[in-house]
């Protein structure tokens, strides 16, 4: 993945989520140069389905 604007390749990078009152990190990419945020869908998905999950749980 390369940033459109500095032409830089993304890093991954924890990124701090809140979603439901319950918050979470993931690592997302990341462009060192201007800090654009590439988020796939999936990964959000993901993570809020087992957020959705460990709320059903209790
Ligand atoms: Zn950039």
């Amino acid at each position: 993945m390369i940033c459109h604007q500095c032409q830089k390749e993304l890093e991954l990078k924890k990124t701090y989520f809140t979603y439901l009152g319950h918050s979470f990190f993931t690592d997302i990419l990341t462009c060192p140069e201007c800090g654009e945020v590439y988020i796939p869908e999936e990964v959000v998905k993901g993570r809020m389905a087992e957020v959705e999950m460990q709320l059903e749980d209790k």
